[in-house]
């Protein structure tokens, strides 16, 4: 195999034997050992009932935390080895987040919201308000780049949520119940949105307590009681 056939084989998500135990007291193992692959421009979903454990893969697959054992590989690199400041830049870089509360800064402008993630980021600020204006508006919101948050429903802070996490391109995108706080419609666009996104090559996970939500993506796995019940992984052990 030449290099190059190597390299497009690498998954952007490798678990491998992955597990979290809270320190307590008392310890609670959260996720027990487990293993996972999310190949490039894969969409999964991780589905499973409150407390199953799906927040605590969450804060791994995103380098919020490290697994108690096993291993996490990003893009094939080992993020064991990497210290926090490595970490964190890795996170800012490679890692977009969508979460439920959209988490936007009140007084400033959808553009203003994208564009500080990009300072984060390290990208000069003369750069900062085209890349934010192009990711508003590949989420639609071209119309409402000078808008305050409270002026948009929320499905359109979402969108600005999500392109806050495109903007800084990001190698996976980790979206934690989208569409947690919407009603159907607005739930449906931000839905239609990601699908968009995957079509054109993202790498995302969507984790979610929603059947619905979780059938909207090509692939899913289940989590129960801290158990990651992937059916692939399950049918290449069986074979
Ligand atoms: P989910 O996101 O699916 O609701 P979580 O990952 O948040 O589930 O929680 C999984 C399990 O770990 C639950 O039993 C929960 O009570 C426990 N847990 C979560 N956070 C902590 C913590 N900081 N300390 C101890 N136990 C925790
Ligand atoms: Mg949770």
């Amino acid at each position: 195999m030449n290099v190059t056939s190597a390299e497009l084989a690498q998954p952007v998500i490798e678990l491998v034997g992955a597990s979290f135990t809270y320190a307590g007291p008392p310890p609670v193992a959260a996720l027990h050992p487990c293993n996972l692959v999310v190949a490039s421009g894969d969409h999964l979903a991780i589905v499973g009932p409150s407390g199953s454990g799906k927040s605590t893969l969450l804060n791994i697959l995103g380098l919020l935390d490290r697994p108690t054992a096993g291993r996490y590989l990003l893009d094939g690199l080992d993020t064991a080895a990497l210290r926090e400041p490595e970490r964190t830049a890795l996170r800012g870089s490679s890692i977009g987040f969508v979460f439920q509360a959209y988490q936007l800064l009140a007084h400033r402008t959808a553009l203003e919201n994208v564009a500080m993630a990009l300072m984060y980021n390290g990208v000069p600020r003369a750069k900062r308000a085209a890349i934010a204006a192009e990711a508003l508006h590949r989420v639609g919101l071209t119309k409402r780049l000078h808008t305050l948050p409270s002026r948009l429903s929320g499905g359109e802070q979402q969108r600005v949520a999500i392109a806050r996490a495109l903007a800084v391109s990001p190698r996976l995108l980790l979206c934690d119940e989208p569409t947690g706080n919407l009603d159907s419609t607005n739930a449906d666009g931000v839905l239609d949105l990601i699908a968009g996104l995957h079509a054109d090559g993202m790498t995302a996970v969507t984790i979610t307590h929603d059947p619905a939500v979780a059938a909207r993506a090509p692939r899913t796995v289940t989590i129960k009681d801290g158990m990651l019940l992937d059916p692939v992984a399950a049918q290449e052990t069986a074979v």
